[in-house]
């Protein structure tokens, strides 16, 4: 038996799978395969709905939002968001890589302020006590840092516009929507697989600045006038809003976002625990600022020569995806909502059993 830890793309639900293997072979039983239909047929576009709903239905995203599923991954909302909202200025918070990449495409469309940033300790924290400017267009912050293991866990009050990449916490918690702007994310960490990107946003920022917007740029394409294009202006990503779309239907299944931030909680309350008993190893964010997505340790430094030991002991438990990313080293364990509690248990018990035979 395997336990995914990888990063992204990463774990999926079984159910979700198994429907979207049917699907390939006989979509809504039409006899043809779901990557050979026309995205115009009626059972494509009542999956499209359904889709929309269940983000609506499970964020309890209200009817000023928009909901889009859109191409290009998370990386190409960096440019989208300031092409789109950044009339003069807008001010972005730096945690970690993607902060920074999103901060370089963001300067190609006006002045950027970076509030504060952690890179003095290498993101290992979240900066604090920071003030936004309330001349800019909008707030940028990263929700969830992937790569450092540091979240941001509460919807913050903002002055301004609030726009949060969720790329690798959505769905992990209740969001109050109404505080933001504009939420968005690859699909790949948490609510399916790679190839779709959600934008959730408010429609009257939008239409603001003066700048021509590429077409497909354009949040306004994807939404439409009447009739609605409901990001279907051109063909949509089909296969990867399928599996979301059965990926989102089992975290409905489960109870929804409250029920899945408890089980989520517990299981990251799991692994902090044990790398806070265990001697071998030591935790790499800052406590207050820890991720319940992406646990990041290291071995403690008398066992540091024990990291290759360890890598070779888990693999060998059936753990995969845990080594850390090249910026952080150590381990991440990533614990995305179909993580199920018992690989973090297997986790655990793997640590425990290497410190008896090693420490
Ligand atoms: C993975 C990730 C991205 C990049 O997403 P792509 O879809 O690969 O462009 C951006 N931001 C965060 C927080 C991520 O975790």
């Amino acid at each position: 038996m395997k336990h995914n830890f990888n990063a992204g793309p990463c774990v999926l639900p079984k159910q979700a799978i198994e429907a979207t293997i049917e699907a390939i072979r006989d979509f809504d039983n039409t006899g043809i395969g779901l990557l050979e239909i026309s995205h115009r047929t009626p059972g494509w576009e009542r999956v499209m709905a359904e889709t929309e709903q269940l983000w609506r239905d499970l964020l309890n995203i209200p009817d000023e939002y928009a909901v889009l599923f859109l191409g290009g991954g998370a990386s190409t909302q960096f440019f989208t968001v300031a092409a789109n909202l950044l009339g003069k200025k807008a001010a972005y918070l730096e945690t970690g890589a993607w902060a920074k990449k999103a901060v370089k495409e963001a300067k190609l469309y006006g002045e950027v302020e970076v509030v504060a940033s952690s890179a003095d300790k290498n993101y290992s924290y979240i900066p604090k006590g920071y003030k936004i400017p309330t001349d800019a267009d909008y707030f940028h912050f990263t929700a969830n840092n992937t790569i450092y293991g540091t979240e941001i866990k509460t919807d913050m009050d903002c002055p301004i516009n609030l726009v949060a990449d969720m790329s690798s916490d959505i769905m992990s918690r209740p969001v109050d929507v109404k505080k933001y702007a504009l939420i968005y994310g690859g699909a790949q960490k948490n609510v399916g697989p790679a190839g779709v990107t959600f934008v959730i946003v408010r429609k009257d920022v939008l239409g603001k600045v003066e700048r021509a917007i590429p077409t497909m740029v354009d949040y306004r394409t994807h939404i439409g006038k009447e009739p609605k294009n409901n990001s279907m202006f051109n063909t949509p990503p089909v296969f990867a809003i399928f599996v979301m779309h059965e990926t989102l239907k089992w975290l409905k299944s489960i109870g929804g976002v409250a029920a899945m931030n408890k089980i989520n909680n517990q299981k990251a309350d799991l692994l902090y625990g044990e790398i806070e008993r265990n001697k071998m190893f030591v935790g790499t964010a800052a406590k207050e600022d820890r991720s319940i997505m992406n646990v990041c340790f290291v071995m403690a430094d008398q066992y540091k020569d024990k990291e290759a030991d360890f890598m070779e002991f888990a693999k060998k438990a059936g753990m995969v995806g845990i080594k850390g990313h090249r910026s952080v080293g150590g381990f991440r364990a990533s614990l995305y909502n179909a993580c199920p509690l018992e690989s973090v248990q297997a986790l655990v018990d793997c640590m425990r059993e290497f410190e008896k035979l090693n420490a």
